[in-house]
């Protein structure tokens, strides 16, 4: 018998103010739980918030650089101050770069690590707490199919996004016998603002050549990868730990 999927939990959402994160949390939100949308862009992230509570939604900003440790452990005593302990965490803040392999200085490398890589890892630290004491948890990191593929104009990215695929594992392993799964997304060619700027940019094909590319046929969108956010956070996912679930138009098989 399906068991229900009623309990209200709070999500903190990084990178919440835009593109995948944001779809999350409106699909978190649908779901019947309470969202910290915590992003850089505190604006975007504020206005986020505003909407969702226009919807009768427990919502709530913080611009925080996940990256900087203070500031994310500040981030979440606010969010347990105001919403409750924290149940689901998503880590879909992420910055993308592409530079040949020569050209990667250590300054722009650690930069790269630092928000992908080193923010994942402050995030599901400062969560995880919460998780135990509850012995129910719900982790969804957000990582690459560049980290699948390996990729030629980003070897930074791919290789923090392949340490987050890593992270999420161990994690997995770490905190199964607590009740808190860990599992992981490696999207690929999803229609947001980070994929239009690096269209405008050149670094990416026109959507035309991206399609081809996809057996499916066509990009996907952020409610695509916020469907799957969705159900591995859900009741119903809790057999689930230690994933790579694609979700990629069959482009990484
Ligand atoms: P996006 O640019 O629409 O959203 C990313 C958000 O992260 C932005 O709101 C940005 O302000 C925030 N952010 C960036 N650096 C931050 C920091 N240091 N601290 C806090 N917030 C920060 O991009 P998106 O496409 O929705 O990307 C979401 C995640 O998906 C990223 O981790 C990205 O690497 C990953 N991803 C996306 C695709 C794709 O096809 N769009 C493919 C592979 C991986």
């Amino acid at each position: 018998m399906a068991q229900a999927t009623t309990t209200s939990r709070v999500a903190v959402v990084t990178g919440g103010a835009s593109g995948i994160g944001e779809a999350s949390c409106r699909h978190l939100a649908a779901a019947g739980h309470r969202i910290a949308v915590l992003d850089l862009d505190a604006e975007r992230a504020a206005a986020v918030a505003d909407d969702l509570r226009t919807q009768g939604v427990a919502a709530l900003a913080v611009g925080v650089d996940v990256s900087d440790r203070t500031a994310v452990d500040a981030a979440f005593d606010k969010v347990r101050a105001d919403l409750g302990p924290v149940g689901i965490l998503v880590t879909s803040a992420g910055l993308m770069a592409f530079d040949t392999f020569e050209d990667i200085t250590p300054e722009r490398w650690q930069r790269v690590l630092d928000v992908n890589l080193t923010g994942t890892f402050h995030c599901c630290q400062a969560a995880v707490g919460d998780m135990t004491s509850a012995g129910w948890g719900r982790i969804i990191t957000i990582s690459s199919s560049s980290a699948q593929r390996g990729s030629p104009n980003c070897a930074h990215y791919a290789a923090a996004k392949g340490g987050v695929i890593v992270l999420t594992k161990s994690l997995a392993r770490i905190y199964a016998p607590l009740g808190i799964t860990v599992n992981t997304i490696p999207p690929s060619g999803i229609e947001t603002p980070m994929q239009h700027r690096s269209q405008r940019e050149g670094r990416l094909p026109d959507n035309d050549a991206m399609a081809r590319a996809i057996p499916i046929g066509h990009l996907g969108t952020p409610d695509d990868i916020a469907a799957a956010v969705a159900y591995l956070s859900s009741e119903g996912a809790g057999f689930v730990t230690g994933q790579v679930l694609g979700v990629n138009g069959g482009a990484v098989l």
